[in-house]
């Protein structure tokens, strides 16, 4: 990239001689032609230095942006690591917290949905399983009760009798 600079600089030697041997204003036109030629290397120098100081910001920035997406990989795969798919008695599926890996947390579960987005939403308790907050989703992880189905038939024995 220094190429242009080098030939420009050469240039300019070359005008310095002319003006050396012409002592005066004998070889005007020479001499002219020769400032013009440097003048053009010298332009084409810089817009090739600007051109690269641009390239280079922009392979500076690339390489911050995948520095920054490579932590974030390896710090969500340590966070999920942490996790374990768990199927319900219902089918349901969600990350459930390893027995080993408490570190303190109490037991929870994660939503399947929003572990494939790489975002980590504790899913809560709701009627009979949990509640995604962020996908607004419930997902049934109990059987529907047979406490529910004895006092339907009690109600239904109450009512005939
Ligand atoms: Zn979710």
């Amino acid at each position: 990239m220094y190429s242009e600079i080098t030939a420009a600089i050469q240039s300019a030697k070359t005008a310095i001689e002319i003006v050396k041997a012409a002592h005066g204003l004998s070889n005007h036109s020479e001499l002219l032609s020769a400032v013009t030629a440097v003048q053009i290397k010298l332009t084409d120098a810089i817009a090739s230095e600007l051109a690269s100081q641009e390239k280079q910001a922009m392979l500076a920035e690339r390489v911050r942006e995948l520095e920054k997406q490579i932590s974030e990989v390896e710090d969500w795969k340590s966070q999920i690591q942490r996790y374990m798919l768990f199927q319900f008695p219902t089918g349901a599926l969600a990350y459930a917290l390893k027995p080993e890996q408490e570190n303190g947390e109490p037991m929870h579960y994660l939503c399947t949905a929003c572990v494939d987005k790489k975002k980590k939403t504790t899913l809560q308790p709701h009627g009979r399983g949990f509640h995604c907050p962020e996908c607004k989703i419930n997902i049934t992880t109990k059987e529907s009760s047979p406490i529910n189905i004895n006092r339907g038939s009690h109600g239904g024995s109450w009512m005939s009798s």
